[in-house]
């Protein structure tokens, strides 16, 4: 056999960085998926879907040519009509290039949307990070007030720490705009300058670029060094410390804890002001496992030439969220499970079975069947396994009858019914099987209820 043949036998594989999302952990997305969705209802954010592909620009003018993002992650090739073109590596840019194309600022402002989405950033792959995530975000366009800084945060700290009860840390800071930053960034480089042989390799190559980045790198020396570092929050002018400082009021009053981190620089280059990230609480890595982050991006639109349209938002790693239920045990909630079973046997019932299945489904009855099984025992050990209330059987004699014996799964009881009436019969069974078991669960006595129910027919 020759090499060639050898390798294509080999099974295919996942690419690196890349996760299938198996059955079993559809549960957590799919709930994860609802309440972001209610969240956006509840919030008044309506949604938009923009392509996974822009053109490579919109990317690196937005997010910078010297951010990590566009300097090594990206996925960028050339098309076939010699086009530059990047799977997108983050939505913002995409919201705000759509903002501009489809004349959002003619709408009512604040323009209030959200996604749901893949991203791809060509990351060196490990725990919680991967070449394909999904991320959720809100953005809000059109309102510079600080109050809209608090409702993101608001929203987020309910979505995370209300809905899906994952406990949290909350970090907030503020960069400033280009009034002041330019300054503090004069200040913070002098500052490093005179250290520069404590600096990692990395962080001495981005001096000259991106000193802002410096304070978050996460090499021991530079930390350090980062902490005796000059902070924003002193350089601020007077429009970015009022902006600031009403939003911490609002946080305040929201009683949303928060801890002010002067190093929080977050890593693309649109932000302007406010900056947050949430981190799982009491996690030393807070800032490599962060769940989400956000803020403020004032210069964004009209850097891709729209309008000056002021902008705040924030987006969620999926992944992280779902790995971070699985590691504080919160499990989502039951998905509801099947209370009829319909057996069948041979070819006719199986076609009787196959037409009665949907009816029931139609009629909101959730109802489960397994028409690969030959026999009714096999199946009706299905049907326990999945607990389900009866069992419809649907048997030579049944067919011949034109009858479905209907069985309690509870007691074994079997009774014969007409095809026809199988559907509204099993409905009242249910109706009744419902009633009692809420009352059970109310606590109840069983025997007293049954007797008040006798009481009732007699
Ligand atoms: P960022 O805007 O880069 O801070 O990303 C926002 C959130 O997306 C992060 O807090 C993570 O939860 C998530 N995220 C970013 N990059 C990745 C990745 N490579 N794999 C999984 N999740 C990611």
């Amino acid at each position: 056999m020759t090499k060639k043949s050898n390798k294509a036998k080999q099974p295919p594989q996942l690419l690196r960085g890349m996760k299938d999302i198996l059955p079993a952990d559809q549960a957590a997305w799919l709930w994860l998926r609802q309440v972001v969705k209610d969240m956006a209802e509840s919030y008044g954010f309506k949604r938009l879907d923009t392509p996974i592909m822009e053109a490579e620009s919109l990317f690196s003018r937005t997010i910078g040519e010297s951010s990590d993002i566009v300097n090594k992650e990206m996925f960028t090739f050339t098309d076939r009509g010699g086009g530059k073109v990047s799977l997108r590596p983050e939505n913002t840019a995409s919201f705000a290039r759509a903002y501009i194309e489809h004349g959002f600022v003619n709408q009512p402002q604040p323009v209030k949307l959200y996604y749901f989405g893949p991203q791809f950033r060509y990351d060196r792959p490990q725990a919680g990070r991967y070449r394909q995530f999904f991320q959720f975000g809100f953005e809000s366009f059109g309102d510079k007030n600080p109050v809209n800084d608090a409702q993101m945060i608001q929203l987020a700290h309910a979505l995370l720490s209300y809905e899906l009860k994952l406990p949290i840390s909350l970090q907030v800071n503020s960069i400033g705009d280009k009034e002041c930053r330019p300054n503090y960034i004069k200040t913070l480089t002098e500052y490093y300058k005179s250290r520069k042989n404590a600096l990692c390799e990395n962080c001495r190559e981005r001096l000259p670029v991106n000193p802002l980045r410096l304070l978050d790198c996460k090499e021991k020396d530079c930390q350090e060094l980062a902490s005796g570092a000059p902070q924003i929050v002193d350089h601020l002018c007077e429009e970015c410390r009022d902006h600031f400082v009403l939003l911490l009021e609002y946080l305040d009053e929201l009683e949303i804890g928060y801890e002010l981190n002067p190093r929080l620089v977050r890593g693309l280059d649109y932000y302007t002001k406010t900056v947050f990230e949430i981190w799982p609480a009491d996690d030393p890595n807070g800032s490599q496992s962060a769940l989400g982050g956000g803020g403020r991006y004032d210069d964004l639109i009209e850097l891709l030439g729209g309008h000056s349209v002021p902008a705040v938002g924030f987006a969620v790693g999926a992944e992280r969220i779902i790995n971070q239920l699985a590691k504080v045990k919160i499990d989502p909630p039951a998905v509801p499970a099947p209370e009829v079973f319909l057996a069948q046997l041979g070819e006719k019932g199986r076609k009787r079975s196959l037409k009665l299945f949907e009816e029931m489904r139609r009629g909101g009855i959730r109802v489960m069947e397994c028409l690969s099984k030959e026999s009714i025992k096999a199946q009706l050990e299905v049907a326990n396994r999945l607990n389900c209330v009866f069992s419809l059987i649907l048997g030579q004699k049944e067919i011949m009858d034109d009858t479905v014996l209907i069985r309690d799964m509870e007691n074994g009881i079997q009774e014969v019914v007409d095809f026809t009436k199988v559907i509204p019969e099993i409905k009242k069974r249910l109706e009744k099987y419902r009633t009692k078991h809420v009352k059970l669960d109310n606590n109840v006595p069983a025997d007293q209820e049954q007797n008040k129910e006798e009481q009732k027919n007699e």
